[in-house]
């Protein structure tokens, strides 16, 4: 575990890259860090992440109660708390709003077509979650089937959330989801989507027990046979099948380990 003071400069820097990035504005997004089981170092509520200070940070215990700093906790410490709760192995979260893949979240889109290799590895899917009014236990709610399963998730007609073993994972996770957003948007625009298939798919999965350890339970991505050229809803028939594909992923990988014993 970094220390507190070293966790007060990991979130003050990554906070200047999330606005460097353009992936929030004014005074959104918020971040943290796991300090150890009982407390969490978080941003403020109501200023810049870009221009923060370390003493502008806030400790809380694990029920959102507030133990150091002068600062009020972000209105979303209920979506930090609760991914902490049924993620023992993440340390880090950040969340924020990338204009592209806000756009999708916005237009009710998942990013979940296998169009990138390294996503693949990497996210497996980033899947949607349901709108949930911000700063309520409603968007907490929303996020909670997904958290235990996917390490990156779109919240509808909001923005996103990543989280990982710490902070620089986490925020890798998001430039990689804005990254492929603005992939797969140019695929349609183009309109044209050349899925990876299943056999690229299954090997795509023993690559990530390879490279990455079992780390991740992500679902593999949805696979569309005939393509999914303007970006709406699934036949039927693929429907069944990423169904069958999604088991397969899921069952490759507990066969293993499970991903929260290490
Ligand atoms: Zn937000």
């Amino acid at each position: 575990m970094p220390s507190q003071f070293q966790s007060r400069s990991e979130i003050v820097k990554t906070g200047k890259m999330l606005h460097q990035r353009g992936y929030i504005a004014a005074c959104d997004g918020n971040l943290s860090i796991r300090l150890n089981k009982n407390q969490v170092l978080v941003t403020p509520t109501g200023m810049s992440k870009g221009g923060m200070k370390s003493s502008d940070l806030v400790i809380v215990d694990m029920s959102g109660r507030k133990l150091k700093g002068r600062r009020d906790v972000t209105s979303e410490i209920g979506m930090h708390l609760l991914i902490y709760r049924m993620r023992p192995d993440v340390n880090g979260i950040v969340h924020a709003h990338p204009r592209t893949a806000t756009g999708f979240a916005a237009a009710g889109m998942a990013l979940d077509q296998p169009l990138a290799c390294e996503v693949v590895i990497g996210l497996g899917q980033i899947p949607l979650a349901p709108y949930g009014t911000p700063g309520t236990p409603e968007l907490a709610r929303t996020l909670e089937p997904l958290v235990p399963q996917y390490d990156a998730i779109l919240m509808a007609n909001h923005g996103v959330v990543t989280y990982g073993v710490d902070l620089q994972s986490a925020y890798m996770k998001m430039e990689t989801v804005e990254h492929f957003a603005q992939i797969a948007l140019v695929t349609h625009i183009l309109g044209r989507q050349q899925l990876l298939d299943d056999a690229e798919l299954d090997k795509l999965i023993a690559a990530r027990h390879k490279y990455l350890g079992v780390n991740s339970a992500a679902a593999m991505p949805v696979h569309s046979s005939n393509g999914d050229r303007n970006g709406s809803c699934q036949s039927q028939s693929s429907k069944s099948k990423t169904r069958s594909l999604r088991d397969r992923a899921i069952l490759r990988q507990s066969e293993i380990v499970s991903p929260f014993e290490n």
